[in-house]
């Protein structure tokens, strides 16, 4: 299958001819055809596997195609992503693919100046990336109409219709034409979201190219338990031993991120962190440095966790776990991509075994546990399995001090080493623990 046979037109083969792509992925493979004849779509496909071509390119055509000019601060096609860094890499690809056409494309997001993106949506653009509290920002102030909208695209779209964007979603779809072709694109799509996203779409075409909820198959993942206070000194003497190169780090918190790059980089390591307290000047320029090489250790909070395309990225390291169990399949999912190989190695403490337990149900694996001699944790993180168990073992007898801590030594069950994509048969029986996302109801991190 070629991308000519997809009913691509000329301009967009060229323009593929350029970036070396030459045979559409099966999202793209799915997608392109139902686009293109405007169907509604909900499409789940693995992490980098290539869903921004997957949408994009059928967009370019039928804005190209189809429809009258775009008028004063009108937008004929929106995309909507989570974050500030997607919306310059999502807008990134467009640009290049929109290389050979007559169309204007754009992104805004926050954390810059507004005046500069009033002035760009004056004359109008047919394709706008934004993040959507700018989005609402320019609307308000009369800088965006949404009357020649045709297409809708929520990227990362359970992220999307998850509760921190409930609000400004609402808003958003209020100001939007009822008819339009509306398409949703994800790595992860709980049961929730699906419902919600249901009620959403216009009789919808679901796409479905990879087992649910799982990263990229090429992603070796593995953790390393250890007590909470020792993770930086674990962290440290991992990379020593590893001689890692690059390496993104996800901790959970803001104050995480900088504890974490203030001791790296006070042990003279060249590492720089991103999280949504800082500038969004520093927080691109930390992430282009990191992109271009030029910095080592790039520690984020979940702001990195979405979509992120980082070239031949070795390794992703969850110095915590995340809260919200399928935010595990996008961090990892930031390496191991476009068919390249990746490992992603967590440190796990005793805290957050309900995480574990958790990620594991959801991705229907047990992850393989390899202790480090010296950092047995003193609070043992007890066997997890993916049904969901936490397999608390009866206390051992007390014993005199002897050969260090807890649960080290004997033989445990520490389930079969699986990479990602692994998939037992059946669905967990059990639902992985995970607040569910209905609009309006109780809280969910808004920027992390
Ligand atoms: P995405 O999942 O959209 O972030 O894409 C992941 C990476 O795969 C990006 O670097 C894309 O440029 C690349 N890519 C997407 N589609 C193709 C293709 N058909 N052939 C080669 N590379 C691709």
């Amino acid at each position: 299958m070629t991308f000519a046979t997809l009913g691509l037109i000329e301009p967009l083969l060229r323009s593929l001819e350029t970036l070396g792509y030459q045979t559409p992925t099966p999202v793209q493979a799915q997608a392109i055809p139902a686009v293109l004849a405007g169907r509604d779509l909900m499409a789940a496909a693995q992490t980098g596997t290539g869903k921004t071509a997957g949408f994009a390119l059928p967009l370019l055509q039928l804005l190209a195609m189809e429809g009258p000019k775009v008028t004063a601060n009108s937008v004929r096609a929106l995309i909507l992503v989570p974050t500030r860094e997607l919306a310059e890499q999502v807008h990134e690809a467009v640009r290049q693919y929109a290389e050979n056409l007559p169309l204007r494309t754009y992104a805004v997001y926050g954390g810059v100046s507004i005046n500069p993106q009033m002035m760009k949506l004056r004359s109008g653009v047919d394709l706008l990336v934004a993040t959507p509290g700018r989005l609402l920002d320019l609307f308000r102030q009369n800088a965006l109409k949404f009357n020649q909208l045709q297409t809708l695209v929520l990227d990362e779209a359970d992220r999307m219709l998850d509760l921190g964007f409930s609000e400004e979603l609402a808003n958003i779809y209020r100001a939007l034409p009822k008819k339009r072709q509306t398409l949703l694109f994800s790595a992860t799509f709980s049961d929730d979201i699906r419902l919600l996203a249901g009620q959403m779409l216009n009789d919808p075409l679901s796409i479905e190219v990879s087992p649910r909820n799982v990263a990229a198959n090429t992603v070796k993942q593995w953790i390393v338990t250890v007590d909470k206070k020792r993770k930086p000194e674990l962290f440290v003497h991992l990379m020593r031993k590893g001689k890692w190169k690059q390496v993104l780090v996800f901790a959970k918190t803001r104050n995480g991120v900088d504890a974490l790059v203030e001791k790296l980089q006070g042990l003279g390591i060249n590492a720089d962190g991103i999280h949504g307290d800082k500038p969004q000047a520093t927080r691109q320029r930390a992430l282009d440095r990191f992109k271009a090489s030029e910095v080592q250790i790039l520690v984020a909070t979940d702001v990195a966790a979405r979509g992120l395309d980082i070239e031949d990225l070795p390794l992703v390291v969850n110095f915590d776990l995340p809260i919200v169990a399928e935010d595990y399949i996008h961090r990892i999912g930031r390496t191991g991509r476009a068919g390249s190989t990746g490992e992603a190695i967590s440190l796990v403490c005793a805290d957050e075994v309900n995480l574990l337990s958790a990620i594991e149900m959801l991705t229907r694996q047990t992850l393989k546990r390899q202790n480090e001699p010296d950092f047995e944790p003193e609070h043992r993180v007890p066997d997890t399995d993916a049904s969901g168990q936490v397999v608390k073992k009866p206390k051992k007898p007390k014993k005199p001090k002897a050969s260090g801590g807890g649960g080290g030594g004997g033989k445990r069950n520490l389930g079969k080493w699986v990479d990602s994509g692994e998939v037992a048969p059946a669905e967990p029986s059990i639902k992985p623990v995970r607040k569910v996302p209905v609009f309006n109801t109780g809280p969910r991190k808004r920027k992390p």
